[in-house]
């Protein structure tokens, strides 16, 4: 039985585009470490000027990106940082920061919505004029936010959270303001407004390339000169300075120039996905549309014996009945649809540049034809 696959696992397995490819091997390139990868120059004075700040700082990773904010900005002992409990920082970077940095992170409630409390963020901030306390140095916020679902984060929202902590008398020291700009751009697509709109009030801002922008590695870091000169030396430190890295920043140009401005394009799929998903009205699988707003759609499982893995399991496998009942692409091949299990609750679909709409109306007749299944099931 022949099979097609839709993988909508992550935006992390979209793959470079012909053009990043050709560009990739005719990009000039140069030893990075001495300054000297034409490329590499180019794509973090671009993304700079793109995010209206200073300099940039091409690195590996996103992980590496948040680290170096955190390092740069967290400079002095007994330094804290504020991050969401919900984030990626504090989830998945493997406490980076403590592990690496001698940061404490001190956590604050996400809210569904991407955002934390700011009155509750008011009591948190530390302030050493009392010595049993550590020193609030850093805030940082995740747009969108990933585990909540691709959350936007409302400017008007932003803005309220750079006048507290620029107010006089909150923190001693200055606190610096960094965003987890994994997905920036997503953001910036949703709103319809730039992202140095967006990230205005922001020292530092890490943004990956490699999530739905299409590039195969890397994210660029972004702030001040002296803020980057800093976040440069200890690139080193950690492992990343690279050497002909141009081929990477190459694909890395193109997706500035080429993949962001169809990223609205992914937000309309990604909805269309969810619409068909609403429109079952099932009572085992359901959507909230309006936390629909960026490439990641979570669908929450409401039945209490199916867990959100059983579900992403189910989709992965094509049944015979399947088939039978024309549930396949035009050629007759059965759909293999491969999504992930955010917790025991909720199923996560996440969509970038290659999922045309062709895969995307197979992603809705596997997921209303197994909805159906688990319907007829627990009706
Ligand atoms: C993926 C991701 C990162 C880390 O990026 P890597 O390149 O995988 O290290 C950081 N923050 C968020 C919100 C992410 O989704």
């Amino acid at each position: 039985m022949s099979t097609t696959v839709v993988d909508l696992r992550s935006d992390t397995v979209s793959l470079p585009t012909a053009e990043m490819r050709a560009r990739m091997a005719e990009a000039i390139v140069g030893d990075d470490v001495y300054g000297e990868d034409p490329t590499v120059t180019e794509l973090e004075s671009k993304t700079a000027a793109i995010f209206g700040k200073e300099a940039g700082l091409f690195v590996p990773s996103g992980t590496m990106g948040n680290l170096l904010a955190i390092m740069v900005h967290c400079h002095r002992r007994g330094a804290e940082a504020i991050v969401g409990d919900l984030s990626h920082i504090f989830l998945y970077e493997q406490g980076g920061a403590a592990h690496l940095a001698g940061v404490q992170l001190a956590t604050i409630r996400n809210q569904p919505d991407g955002t934390f409390s700011l009155q509750e963020l008011r009591h948190k901030i530390r302030n050493y004029k009392d010595c049993h306390e550590p020193v609030t140095s850093l805030v940082v916020v995740e747009n969108t936010h990933n585990i909540c679902g691709g959350k936007v984060i409302p400017l008007a929202y932003l803005d309220e959270l750079a006048a507290l902590v620029r107010e006089p008398g909150v923190g001693i020291t200055r606190i610096a303001l960094h965003m987890d700009g994994a997905r920036v751009f997503n953001a910036a697509a949703a709103l319809g407004v730039s992202v140095e709109r967006i990230t205005r009030d922001f020292d530092s801002v890490s943004v990956c390339l490699s999530k739905g922008l299409s590039a195969p590695v890397g994210s660029v870091l972004v702030g001040s000169k002296d803020f980057i000169a800093e976040a440069h030396r200890l690139r080193k430190a950690l492992g990343g300075g690279m050497r002909q890295v141009g081929i990477l920043a190459a694909a890395g140009l193109v997706a500035l120039e080429q993949v962001v401005p169809l990223l609205v394009k992914d937000h309309e799929r990604t909805k269309r996905i969810a619409a068909g998903v609403d429109k079952l009205r099932s009572p085992n699988v359901v959507v909230d549309m309006p936390s629909v707003q960026s490439n990641i759609l979570l669908l929450q499982i409401t039945q209490p014996k199916l867990a959100a893995d059983e579900f992403a399991n189910r989709l992965g496998v094509v049944e015979p009945e399947e088939i039978a009942a024309g549930v396949t692409d035009k050629q007759g091949a059965g759909i293999v649809l491969k999504a992930s299990a955010r917790d025991w609750e909720f199923m996560r679909l996440v969509l970038y540049h290659q999922v045309d709409d062709e895969q995307v109306e197979l992603a809705i007749k596997k997921l209303t034809y197994v909805i159906k299944q688990y319907d007829a099931r627990w009706p």
